[in-house]
């Protein structure tokens, strides 16, 4: 550009306005490429006649398509040589590769001594992802395993609570969906592999343990008001991902991908009937695969109208209707202290490992409840008819002036979420009721590993301590008068 701008001085990376510069250039180049599209010598990729593309352009990362005959690759060359002379930017010949298919030996070799590239098998990471056109090795796969569950990985040694855990889990298969899956489809078997390490990290703090966990793996998956802990299911929300394309492609979205698409595959023909040839490749198959799924959903007219598409609604219709307990607004709100949730939600699914389970399984001998030294501990027993939780729910009936009978917790939750209390009040009473359980539970693990059980009153102070703290930290500005005057009272008899 010399005789038309004096050069001062470079432009050093990460410059405003080096953007703004990179996009003059690369215009200057597509134009470049564009008039050579007329030169005889020059034919386009078989499959990108019809979209006339050869370039494809991110940041500094280019691919160059075009027929895989030496003319079209020197025409393309020297247009970009001429680019280089008038630019300044030259093609770095060791960063750079030609993939070919269906072309003779002598074809490459000729095409190598020209460029200087390096020929190589279609595989290769454009912008830190995997291309190629099979389908996916799980060997290819370790690295984004390693990197996903790495955070898991490290964490597994400290000793955390459910609640930090199921965070924790729920990031990272968050942004599993978030990220790779929007892109392309994981082997089964890695998505498999990824639950296991989730799976395992959740119930036992480690990554590599194979012990069972207390709820199977597909109701934690469940939404909560499902009575799970609303974690996606990975699989589907795989398939719900890549419905995105059966929409685009349906809707003929304005982008290269689409329109390449139906040129080449659709053609004329209906794509909500349309099946792929059997020589296809396995991405389109399996684009299809899920196009046929939502056939099961969706009628082609019910799909054509969705106007936006979201992956999350489409995930719900995928997973269909669950029936819905209420409860799980109380246990998971935010008045709740977080490691309390957990453990009230397996309350509430009876699933806590008391000893009638541990018996069960054969890990434990049989033995009275620890509190109480009556009876047999199981989910009945601890939560309702032990003599020591009868003791403890009496103290906070007290506190919260309460006098029902529903000494169960599960009952004692129905009983909360059906009665005419305002939102806050409900959710108030819920924090105490889960922390009353996970008190209780927390004592029965006392009792059992270092033989010391707290005394009824010192575990009601040491739970209004908390509520009293969790509250003045978590409640809400906007609430009622009334409300404030109660909770305050609440908190004055701490
Ligand atoms: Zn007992």
């Amino acid at each position: 550009m010399d005789p038309y701008m004096a050069t001062l001085r470079g432009l050093r990376q990460g410059d405003p306005i080096s953007p703004l510069l990179f996009v003059i250039c690369m215009e200057y180049l597509s134009r470049l490429i564009r008039s050579m599209e007329d030169h005889p010598l020059f034919k386009f990729h078989p499959r990108c006649k019809k979209s006339k593309l050869t370039p494809m352009v991110f940041a500094d990362d280019i691919i160059l398509c075009c027929e895989g005959s030496f003319p079209s690759v020197y025409t393309m060359l020297k247009a970009f040589k001429l680019f280089s002379a008038t630019s300044g930017l030259q093609i770095s010949e060791q960063k750079s590769d030609f993939y070919t298919a269906g072309v003779s030996q002598e074809v490459i070799q000729r095409i190598k001594a020209a460029t200087n590239f390096a020929h190589n098998k279609l595989f290769f990471r454009y912008l830190g992802l995997p291309v190629c056109a099979r389908k996916i090795r799980v060997a290819e796969c370790n690295g984004i395993i390693e990197k996903m569950c790495a955070r898991i990985k490290v964490w597994s040694s400290r000793n955390l609570s459910y609640m930090a855990r199921v965070t924790l889990v729920n990031s990272v298969l968050l942004s599993i969906h978030q990220y790779w899956a929007q892109m392309f489809i994981l082997p089964k078997s890695v998505l498999k592999e990824i639950e296991k390490i989730c799976r395992a990290f959740l119930w036992t703090g480690e990554w590599n343990s194979s012990k069972p966990g207390n709820v199977a793996w597909e109701h934690v998956c469940l939404p909560k008001q499902a009575k799970g802990v609303g974690f996606r299911q990975i699989q589907t929300w795989y398939v719900a991902e890549i419905a995105k394309y059966v929409w685009a492609i349906s809707t003929k979205q304005n982008n290269l991908w689409v329109k390449l698409v139906h040129e080449v595959y659709v053609k004329d023909a209906r794509w909500w009937d349309y099946e792929p040839p059997i020589d296809s490749c396995w991405y389109w198959k399996q684009i299809c695969k899920v196009k046929s799924k939502l056939k099961l959903l969706y009628s082609e007219q019910e799909w054509n109208s969705l106007t936006k598409f979201s992956v999350q609604q489409v995930y719900k219709k995928l997973i269909g209707e669950q029936p819905a307990v209420h409860w799980d607004k109380l246990i998971w709100n935010r008045l709740v202290i977080p490691k309390h949730r957990v453990i009230g939600w397996l309350v509430m699914k009876q699933r806590l490992r008391t000893l009638d389970i541990l018996v069960k399984i054969g890990v434990q001998a049989l033995h009275s409840c620890h509190l109480c030294e009556q009876g047999i501990e199981n989910h009945n027993h601890l939560f309702i008819q032990c003599k020591y939780s009868t003791q403890c729910l009496d103290l906070v009936r007290g506190w919260m002036g309460m006098k029902n009978q529903h000494s169960i917790f599960p009952r004692q939750m129905l009983f909360i979420m059906k009665s005419k209390r305002t939102g806050v009040k409900k959710r108030f009473m819920a924090a105490v009721f889960s922390g009353l359980v996970y008190q209780i539970w927390w004592v029965r693990n006392e009792a059992i590993w270092n033989h010391v059980v707290s005394k009824p009153e010192f575990i009601f102070r040491k739970l209004k301590q908390l509520i009293q703290q969790r509250i003045r930290l978590v409640l809400p500005h906007k609430i009622t008068a009334r409300d404030q005057l109660w909770i305050d009272s609440m908190l004055a008899a701490v």
